[in-house]
């Protein structure tokens, strides 16, 4: 048996599903990232648009492009991202996640494919998505991800896709700068993400700004599952800290690059 590299654990912040098609700063450093990824020999994905109050494993053997958004571009809604699914990963998740029920009633929806096709363009690394449980506690998201943490040595990619900053209630096309409430839960979850201090992020709406910034909790779950996996003082490494239409922010996260 060969030894598998460990490979690094990743947080994206997705923004809008048009990186799927656009080059912009942000697609350029996902593709960056690439080439500083060992290739990874599946990917597990935690992404915003699947979630629940339970633990569901996408055991497709070809998972559907699922087009969870409208109004966008023709050529967006005829985007396919045809990676092959990985049933073998979905039974090693149910494994190491006992809640985790195999489902075939979802694909790769655009947290996933919307990254995934600008890292990976030749879809031929297997993905499978895990669906993030909305129904527990902060500390509890972080356990579940830890549990993951073994697939790192097994050559499997653990990528959360969400924003740390996602208000589209207020959001506003010609802004320029992001709302400073934004900035400063954008920049109090940098600090602690920084520091390694898991108990406030586990904690993460008692930080400032955290009411607006996190009116719903799936867009920034992906990251608590993301800290979980990551070792305690792992290196970690912030990217595309910048905000898009004043309440987005698109900082992502990778640990033990
Ligand atoms: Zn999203």
């Amino acid at each position: 048996m060969t030894e598998q590299q460990r490979m690094p654990v990743l947080f994206v912040g997705h923004g809008s599903p048009m990186n799927a098609l656009d080059s912009n700063a942000f697609t350029r450093t996902w593709m960056s990232l690439t080439a500083r990824i060992p290739r990874p020999r599946a990917i597990l994905c935690l992404s915003a648009h699947f979630a629940g109050e339970d633990s569901r494993v996408v055991a497709a053997d070809t998972p559907r492009t699922i087009h969870d958004f409208y109004g966008f571009p023709k050529a967006l809604h005829e985007a396919s991202y045809p990676a092959p699914g990985s049933p073998a990963l979905a039974e090693r998740v149910q494994a190491l996640v006992p809640q985790a029920q195999p489902t075939q009633d979802w694909g790769l929806d655009h947290g996933a494919w919307s990254v995934l096709m600008r890292m990976y363009p030749a879809a031929d690394i297997p993905v499978v998505q895990l669906s993030l449980d909305l129904g527990l506690t902060g500390e509890q998201q972080m356990a579940l991800g830890e549990g993951l943490r073994p697939l790192r040595e097994e050559g499997v990619l653990i990528l959360g896709s969400g924003n740390v900053v996602h208000n589209l209630r207020l959001i506003n096309g010609a802004a320029t700068v992001p709302f400073p409430w934004a900035r400063t839960f954008d920049d109090a979850v940098h600090g602690a993400v920084m520091a390694g201090d898991q108990e406030a992020m586990a904690d993460y709406m008692a930080l400032p700004g955290a009411g607006l910034a996190v009116p719903t909790s799936e867009h920034f779950v992906p990251l608590l599952y993301v800290l979980g996996a990551a070792h305690p003082g792992e290196k970690a490494e912030a990217f595309n800290r910048d905000y898009v239409f004043g309440s987005l922010s698109m900082t992502g996260y990778l640990f033990g690059a």
